[in-house]
């Protein structure tokens, strides 16, 4: 946790703003490459595992709305989470930052179980889980990690203010971070190595999950379940949306669907 002065007696912000991010893309990505991947795979269990650390991840994050709640009604603040911004080409991520009229706080959540250790002098940081005590996992120091988000995010800050001559209220600065933000792109199939070939096509029953259901005049059928819905097409659709992330043509949509 961080915190630096910008001005005292700023206008105080009118009320809380909340961007919250309940599922990350990234997220949303290792769910669909799931569900469109044979599971003897290679690369399933990987993915699997991958998807499970995000979720626990995207958990914590998640979570840090309760303790955020505590403080609404003591004082106005600006919550905007998981910023990416661009300095000296290089991009920098903040998972949650609170801006309140005279300064910011900057936190890094972290969802692990077991034993955890600060060696603040080698500067790391170790995992013991309870499951296998003899086993100590090193993970980057998370007091490191929020240090470097600090010193970035304020140099970041002093560029845009050195081209005017007031300073930016934290309302203003939400909008800049919203106007900077530069999202992920992460092209998840060529990220793991995978041919789009090997990608599943069908429409995945929203009540087994087994591919593929089959198309009636007014519904979809699962051929396994017999399960009936008028809409279970539209997941795949945005399966492939977050797969391959372009345009697709009828004929590409008809193919995945299995409908002439
Ligand atoms: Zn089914």
């Amino acid at each position: 946790m961080s915190k630096c002065a910008t001005k005292p007696n700023l206008e105080r912000c009118e009320k809380l703003i909340k961007q919250t991010y309940r599922r990350s893309i990234m997220q949303c990505k290792l769910d669909a490459l799931l569900r469109r991947l044979p599971p003897q795979h290679e690369k399933y269990s990987q993915i699997e595992s991958e998807l499970g650390k995000r979720r626990s991840g995207d958990f914590g994050e998640n979570s840090i709305d309760y303790y955020l709640s505590q403080l609404s009604g003591i004082q106005d603040y600006i919550v905007v989470k998981c910023a990416r911004l661009l300095l000296n080409n290089h991009h920098f991520q903040m998972d949650t930052l609170l801006l309140f009229p005279s300064f910011f706080i900057l936190l890094e959540t972290k969802h692990l179980t077991g034993t955890l250790l600060f060696d603040p002098d080698y500067q790391q940081f170790i995992q013991i889980k309870k499951e296998d005590i003899n086993h100590e996992i090193s993970r980057q120091d998370p007091i490191l990690q929020v240090k470097m988000q600090y010193n970035q995010f304020k140099r970041w800050l002093a560029n845009r203010q050195s081209t005017r001559s007031t300073i930016y209220s934290p309302r203003e600065i939400s909008l800049l971070i919203t106007n900077h933000h530069v999202p992920r792109d992460v092209n998840i199939l060529k990220d793991y190595n995978i041919d789009p070939t090997e990608i599943l096509t069908g429409v995945a029953c929203p009540n087994c999950n087994k591919l593929a259901m089959e198309k009636h005049p007014r519904e979809w059928s699962c051929p396994y379940c017999k399960h009936q819905s008028k809409n279970a097409h539209t997941q795949t659709l945005i399966d492939y949306y977050f797969l391959y992330g372009t345009p697709i043509s009828i004929r590409e949509v008809g193919k995945i669907l299995h409908i002439k």
